[in-house]
């Protein structure tokens, strides 16, 4: 397969659909982990191809959705702050905190730019001198590397006017508490190609060994997850507990070792809190001693800052698995891409967008009636 259209080919699509119905004869329950197989699963109505034994719960795999309310707040306080050229990706702008939005912070003022890469703020901050430029540096392991390089660079330029908002989140130790949690309900994982891209699977062999949990690394595409979803069954039907590499046209076992190596240069694991989940042991990154002076919150002295969370919202038990956007009461009702109540209406990535922008409670997807069609005619 050279072309993206090769991935979503639908009679292929349903040849691997048949072979996971021919294999199964239990109910499992499989997490995919990354939202952007959450929205590829809704988008092209992958779940409603499989038998009604599999149940796909979505997993944690949003960045903006496991920002921690208290880290937007602290964005919300730097941004609002005259002397700062606050930097972020673009999707962080309408995540809601306690008191608004980067976008309603920006309508009041603030000088709020969305850059495409975290170096484009670097250069903000090379032609500012005179002014305080802040990146907000949040995402799983794949966003970690070029925020790395970003301090590191700062560093090398001397430039004492920039520094990073740091969330960022990290994959395993939060498969490690879905599986430790008393209702988890997941009995095999869709790891997420693009963190494995970078690091590697080589973390995920405990993990499977300890819980005796399948861990299937998937890519994004229709196929790559069907077939993600037929290895990770076929291992939980021989009842194997083993990691295995779908996405082999990206992933290596050991990852990108460059990355890896200046991730560990910059960034040290520290504990993490996660939006709706609570504080995670050793689950993110924070910056190293040596880069302290890169360091958003303490440069502004906001590392003792603390807020609860809206107890409406329960985006905690969509990103665990637990429930599905739709069981939540606020959904598609007080809570909407328009006016979000959580972090997982807002991304583009997260599950209660999702299903909101497919609309599957009202329709059934386009692949998964073609798909249906044609196992009728067949
Ligand atoms: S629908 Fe809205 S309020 Fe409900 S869990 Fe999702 S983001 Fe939170």
């Amino acid at each position: 397969m050279k072309y993206v259209d090769e991935y979503r080919n639908q009679e292929s699509a349903q040849r691997l659909a048949e072979a996971i119905r021919r294999i199964t004869t239990k109910p499992w329950s499989i997490m995919e982990v990354c939202g952007g197989q959450t929205h590829s699963i809704v988008k092209y109505g992958i779940d409603e191809l499989l038998p009604p034994q599999i149940t796909l719960l979505h997993g944690p795999g949003c960045p903006v959705c496991v920002t921690p309310l208290e880290l937007i707040d602290k964005a919300l306080q730097i941004a609002a702050r005259p002397e700062v050229i606050f930097c972020s990706f673009g999707d962080m702008l309408r995540v809601p905190g306690s008191g608004g939005d980067l976008f309603s912070v920006k309508a009041k003022g603030a000088d709020v730019r969305i850059v495409y890469s975290p170096l484009d703020a670097v250069k903000v901050a090379r032609e500012n001198p005179q002014r305080e430029v802040v990146f907000f540096a949040v995402g799983f392991e794949t966003t970690a590397p070029a925020n790395a390089m970003a301090v590191f660079q700062a560093q090398a330029q001397k430039l004492p006017n920039f520094s990073v908002l740091v969330s960022h989140v990290l994959v395993p130790p939060a498969i490690e508490a879905i599986l430790s949690a008393p209702d988890n309900r997941t009995q095999g994982f869709l790891a997420a190609g693009h963190v494995c891209t970078v690091m590697g699977f080589e973390e995920y062999l405990p993990l499977a060994k300890k819980f005796r949990v399948p861990i299937v690394v998937t890519g994004f595409e229709p196929l790559d997850i069907l077939q993600g979803i037929l290895m990770c069954v076929e291992q939980l039907e021989h009842g194997r507990a083993e990691v295995e590499n779908q996405y082999a046209r990206s992933v290596q076992r050991e990852g990108n070792r460059p990355a890896r190596e200046l991730m560990a240069k910059v960034f040290r694991v520290v504990h993490r809190k996660w939006r709706g989940v609570g504080e995670i042991p050793q689950s993110g990154f924070g910056l190293r001693e040596a880069f302290a002076a890169f360091d958003a919150e303490k440069r502004f002295g906001l590392v003792d800052y603390s807020v609860e969370e809206d107890s409406e919202c329960i985006s905690g038990q969509v990103l665990r698995g637990v429930k599905k956007p739709h069981e939540c009461p606020a959904f598609g009702t007080r809570c909407t891409p328009e006016r979000p109540l959580g972090a997982t209406m807002v991304s583009s990535e997260g599950a209660c967008a999702a299903y909101y922008l497919y609309r599957r409670h009202a329709e059934t997807s386009r692949v998964a009636e073609g798909a249906r069609q044609g196992a009728e005619n067949a």
